[in-house]
């Protein structure tokens, strides 16, 4: 749990909910699947002129079920039948909105022989749509919506027939719960789900969904996260580093701070020649104490790779002034790259501890020993607010590369299940992660980057028992058939961490 007073807002509570029901009427229509949706009155103090499906807010003692039937009935004069609705997903509206519903989205098929005639009251133009008719029309600015129906419909282009939609909702539990969140993008909101990637970000800066958290990458200032807690990106984007390096900067002008993974140094895929020298000043400079003289406590690197740990040793030389910090992390293993060589000023161990104290924060950061990304890999754990500094073992938006020898595939599971137990122990929320957003449920996104690689092993074992003889580059095509085949030559290298494995462990 974060310390409240850390967030960079107030917290203000958003409004209460109010439980209401909503209705897909499905038909099939020359082989396809429409739905029936309505144009809400553009006079409607909620979501006015948008294209939206039947329903309205639950009165009195009714059930969801007796609150949809009855608003097919008054909105579209349709009698429906309790037993015909399937629960199908449930959203709640986005927090920042002074009107908010607790919905149950239910499907049903339209009863035969029936016509829906809109009240021209609350609704209008009853129109029957395939969903990818409507989302078509909707992104040519003809078919307004919002964020809940669009995500809804394009759940529904996977189905040609009502069968087969009743069928998926057969079990009567939703297929999602919702509670969306907008963050801006170029200015504009744009809105997220649980399982996109931006939400966990959106969740830790603005709990309250009030503000709008700017989501663009930049190079040129640091992104504060928390009171404590900042990130800068280095202006080093790339296909293997995604928006570029993220170097957390952890502490107050009170505390003094700690500096996260420096990044590159040298000619490292940077996006101009000096953006290295540019961010290693940027840290400098975003970490001074109130008389303006910089104040660098310790520097740490979650592992050697040259994204992450060269430029440590020139922030050192332009940081050393009142405080000299020392470079904390672990030394290169000889499995390395040459390219990865580091050695610390101080050699961490499994359990060690950095703090920092000021004012009246403390902060106090614990190393987990993480290998396979990389085997000199270390997590942190800021204990206080139960943040996961992951570097690069964890990542939003793309996956780690297990790149053996230095890399191995049994290491990096096994420090996933260590980081869920420290997820337990510590009450971790949020990861930080070296590329990409911050990401929340964290013990959820552990438990599901888990998954993921066992299913791309099965994959994997299942093809080399087909065909035992086939050499790596002929076995991506068939365990990487679902990626890119540009990104082939990276998946290689992670294959080649699941061929050795699965030799090891078969
Ligand atoms: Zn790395």
């Amino acid at each position: 749990m974060i310390r409240p007073h850390l967030h960079l807002h107030d917290y203000v509570e958003p409004a209460a909910t109010r439980a209401a029901a909503t209705v897909l009427l499905l038909r099939e229509m020359d082989g396809a699947l429409e739905v029936l949706m309505t144009q809400r009155s553009p006079t409607a103090s909620f979501a006015p002129s948008m294209y939206v499906f039947p329903g309205g807010v639950v009165d009195g003692d009714e059930t969801f079920e007796e609150a949809a039937v009855r608003e097919c009935m008054e909105e579209l004069n349709i009698a429906l039948d309790h037993g015909a609705l399937r629960w199908h997903s449930h959203w709640v509206t986005d927090r920042d909105m002074p009107k908010r519903f607790d919905v149950r989205f239910y499907v049903a098929p339209m009863p035969h022989g029936q016509t829906p005639v809109a009240d021209e009251q609350e609704q209008f133009r009853p129109t029957w749509v395939r969903p990818s008719d409507a989302l078509a029309m909707h992104q040519a600015k003809q078919f307004p919506m919002i964020f809940p129906t669009i995500r809804t419909l394009e759940w529904f282009t996977r189905f040609d027939s009502v069968s087969a939609v009743l069928a998926a909702c057969e079990a009567q539990v939703p297929h999602w719960s919702s509670c969306p969140r907008s963050g801006h993008i170029a200015g504009k909101p744009h809105y997220f789900m649980e399982h996109d990637s931006p939400y966990g970000e959106l969740a830790l800066v603005c709990p309250d969904g009030i503000k709008r958290h700017a989501l663009d990458w930049t190079h040129e200032r640091a992104v504060p996260l928390l009171k404590h807690v900042r990130r800068l990106t280095c202006g080093n984007p790339s296909m293997m580093t995604g928006p570029g390096t993220n170097s957390y900067i952890i502490g107050t002008p009170e505390t003094g701070f700690i500096v996260v993974d420096p990044g590159p140094y040298g000619t490292y895929d940077l996006s101009t020649p000096d953006a290295d020298q540019a961010h290693v000043q940027r840290l400098l400079d975003a970490c001074r104490h109130a008389d303006g003289a910089p104040d660098i406590r310790a520097i740490i690197c979650t592992h050697s790779h040259p994204d992450h740990s060269p430029a440590a040793a020139p922030l050192q030389a332009l940081a050393s002034g009142a405080s000299q910090p020392k470079i904390y992390g672990m030394k290169h293993l000889p499995t390395s790259r040459p390219h990865s060589e580091f050695s610390p000023d101080v050699q961490t161990k499994d359990g060690d501890v950095l703090t920092l104290s000021g004012g009246d924060l403390t902060i106090t950061l614990r190393a987990i020993h993480t290998p396979g990304h990389a085997a000199n890999h270390v997590c942190w754990v800021l204990e206080e607010d139960g943040l996961l500094i992951s570097g690069d073992h964890i990542l939003n938006g793309s996956t780690t590369v297990i790149d053996p020898p230095d890399g191995n595939m049994t290491d990096y599971l096994q420090s996933l299940d260590k980081l869920t137990a420290a997820c337990e122990q510590h009450d971790i929320h949020y990861i930080l992660p070296a590329h990409g957003h911050v990401l929340g449920f964290a013990k959820d996104a552990i438990t599901k980057l888990k998954a993921h690689r066992l299913g791309r092993e099965a994959k994997v074992k299942k093809a080399m028992e087909a065909m035992p003889d086939l050499a790596l580059d002929e076995l991506v095509a068939l365990a990487y058939d679902d990626v890119n085949p540009k990104l082939w030559p990276i998946a290689m290298r992670s294959l080649a961490a699941h061929v050795e494995r699965l030799k090891t462990h078969p």
